[in-house]
């Protein structure tokens, strides 16, 4: 079973085959040590990091690579970002016959490494960003980079209750297309009213006897195709104005206990498996003492651009985006963060060249 909550391990996706993630034949592999990194552990130079490998990152490693900016991706242990725990994406344009999340995003790798990324699969766990050029440390290497997009996403959230915590990888999971699989014709519940819910109930449809869906208002957040699908579907129990009070269960998930929201009262409701699909928080915290976040603690940008407050530093994807947040709409944003990296730079390098004519001039 997964679990979000705990120090990541080195490959929590348990279960998928994540074997067309490999570089493309002929792309250039990431070895242990990054190729520019000198034996005396002197920084990795480079005109353009990109923190983070969903589609923003990898949209921006496109763009970035055509542009001859030969991006460093520091992607992440697990790289990929939320599509690799998301199963069939069916608006993703290009796809008439929707694809998985996984196989999406090994496509995304492959086109980025075509152009020239080199993809990095380690965590960022520091960054100085107050004066150029910009240090990022990940796995011990530094990195110093003249120009940073910050792509680093967003994670699922949970309930925060005790027996959530208790019960979790016992039962209780944040990720359908991980764990769904272990609840083969069993009840199961799933938690919340938007379009992962909806989206996680009907995936589960495929394992499970029946799924109770437990929303905690009387409408739902999510799309009108995906609320009628999940009404319609033979499988779901609809559940509005309820909450989970308690999960219920000694060493794995037996039950939930509902509050009621509308009206006085509880119920008791026999299931072995619950899954929370309740919203994200944006990756936002090694950026903390630098970037500029909203009033819900997304990353700032610039309206027009994606300029965060700090010049020469750009935001991408859903870290910035609690608006929209699709696969598409986040690699827009990247494609457009590399633009601007790229335009920041020529600006960067038409002021030096000015600097030198006027010296020489004088
Ligand atoms: P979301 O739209 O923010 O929905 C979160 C849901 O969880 C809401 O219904 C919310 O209830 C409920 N919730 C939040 N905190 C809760 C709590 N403590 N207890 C009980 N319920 C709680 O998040 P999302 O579903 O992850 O979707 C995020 C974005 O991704 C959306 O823009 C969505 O359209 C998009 N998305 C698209 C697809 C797709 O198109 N294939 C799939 C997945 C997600 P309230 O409604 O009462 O606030």
């Amino acid at each position: 079973m997964s679990d979000n909550s705990a120090p990541k391990p080195k490959n929590p996706l348990g279960g998928l085959n994540l074997s067309f993630l490999a570089p493309a034949d002929g792309a250039q592999t990431t070895p242990a040590v990054p190729p520019t990194q000198t034996s005396g552990g002197a920084p990795v130079e480079a005109r353009l990091v990109i923190v983070g490998s969903g589609p923003a990152g990898l949209t921006a490693a496109i763009y970035a690579g055509r542009a001859n900016l030969k991006p460093i991706v520091i992607g992440g242990v697990v790289g990929g970002g939320q599509l690799m725990i998301t199963s069939e994406v069916e608006n993703f344009p290009g796809f008439p016959d929707g694809i998985q999340g996984p196989e999406l995003m090994g496509k995304f790798r492959k086109q980025a490494e075509r152009f020239g990324a080199r993809i990095v699969d380690a965590d960022v766990d520091r960054v100085e960003l107050g004066q150029k050029p910009f240090r990022l440390w990940a796995d011990d290497v530094e990195y110093r980079a003249e120009t940073v997009i910050v792509a680093t996403g967003a994670e699922a959230l949970w309930l925060g209750i005790d027996s959530e915590a208790r019960l979790r990888g016992r039962g209780v999971s944040a990720c359908a297309t991980c764990d769904g699989f272990f609840f083969r014709d069993k009840e199961i519940a799933v938690v919340g009213g938007g379009d992962s819910a909806l989206e996680e109930a009907l995936y589960l449809t495929r394992f499970a006897s029946k799924v109770h869906l437990i929303h905690r208002r009387d409408a739902f957040r999510g799309s009108r195709i995906m609320q009628e699908r999940a009404a319609n579907h033979p499988k779901i129990k609809l559940h509005l104005n309820r909450t989970v009070e308690e999960i219920l269960g000694a060493e794995q998930v037996e039950a939930i206990r509902l509050g009621h929201t509308d009206t006085p009262g509880e119920e008791h409701l026999p299931i072995e498996g619950v899954f929370m699909a309740i919203g994200h928080r944006p990756n936002v915290a090694i950026f903390r003492d630098w970037l500029e976040t909203d009033e819900k603690g997304y990353l700032r940008h610039d309206g027009a651009s994606t300029a965060s407050n700090i010049d020469g530093v750009f935001v991408a994807g859903d870290v910035d985006d609690h608006r929209y947040r699709q696969a598409v709409t986040a690699a827009g944003e990247g494609c457009r963060a590399a633009i601007d990296a790229e335009r920041w730079l020529e600006a960067q390098e038409a002021q030096k060249r000015e600097a030198t004519a006027g010296k020489t001039s004088a």
